[in-house]
């Protein structure tokens, strides 16, 4: 009989009632609370499937057609990630300002968000968009506010993203990087960080379905 009491009381501490559980394991999302709304970030479509290139891929064309390469031969380095999609609305990773827009005549237009964090500062670099009427360099952007539209490329429509670790220089504006310096550009890939694992260490915990599911990503 006093096994039993002691199992049960032992039984008792180990399993917490469901109705606590929740709130007694909560340190993470506790810790999650401090962090600033500024250092979150949110993938600018709503789906992300990766087109023919991710980071660090050598960079061609679907069909494999290198698109720069070095003297040497050496095949330049992707700095972002292409993603598949059609022509649909582009939003802010993160609260920002827009720091730069150019357009070049074969990839359209480019985006540069300068977006100040807890870590420093961060560009998000958006290739193959048009921004939307009224948003241009010094307009303020939140996260998830749409700013632009992916470009018509017709068969090769895809959204280009990246992150870039710094300040604004016109490295920021590159797509891609030799595999070691040559014509004047850095090795990849210099301040350039892979962007779907730096999303997907910044999403904010609002993002996150269940309580369940928000607690299996903190760990
Ligand atoms: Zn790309």
């Amino acid at each position: 009989m006093r096994w039993f009491v002691l199992i049960a009381t032992v039984a008792a501490f180990l399993v917490p009632d469901p109705s606590t559980a929740p709130a007694a394991a909560t340190p993470a999302p506790a810790a999650r609370a401090a962090v600033p709304a500024s250092d979150y970030f949110n993938y600018p479509l709503p789906t992300w499937d990766p087109h023919c290139l991710g980071f660090g891929s050598e960079w061609r064309l679907c069909n494999g057609t290198v698109l720069r390469a070095c003297a040497s031969g050496a095949v330049w380095l992707h700095t972002g990630v292409d993603i598949k999609t059609g022509i649909q609305p582009v939003m802010a990773a993160a609260d920002g300002v827009i720091a730069g827009y150019i357009v070049d005549p074969v990839f359209r237009g480019g985006v540069l968000i300068r977006h100040s964090t807890s870590q420093g500062i961060v560009l998000t670099q958006y290739w193959h968009v048009w921004p939307r009427p009224g948003f241009k360099v010094g307009t303020p952007v939140k996260r998830g506010e749409v700013f632009a539209d992916v470009a018509d490329m017709g068969a090769q429509t895809h959204l280009h993203f990246a992150v870039f670790i710094g300040d604004y220089e016109s490295h920021a504006w590159n797509g891609a990087l030799p595999p070691t310096e040559c014509s004047g550009f850095p090795a990849f890939p210099y301040r350039f960080v892979d962007p779907n694992a730096f999303i997907q260490a910044h999403l904010p915990f609002v993002a996150i379905h269940s309580r369940r599911g928000t607690l299996a990503l903190d760990t």
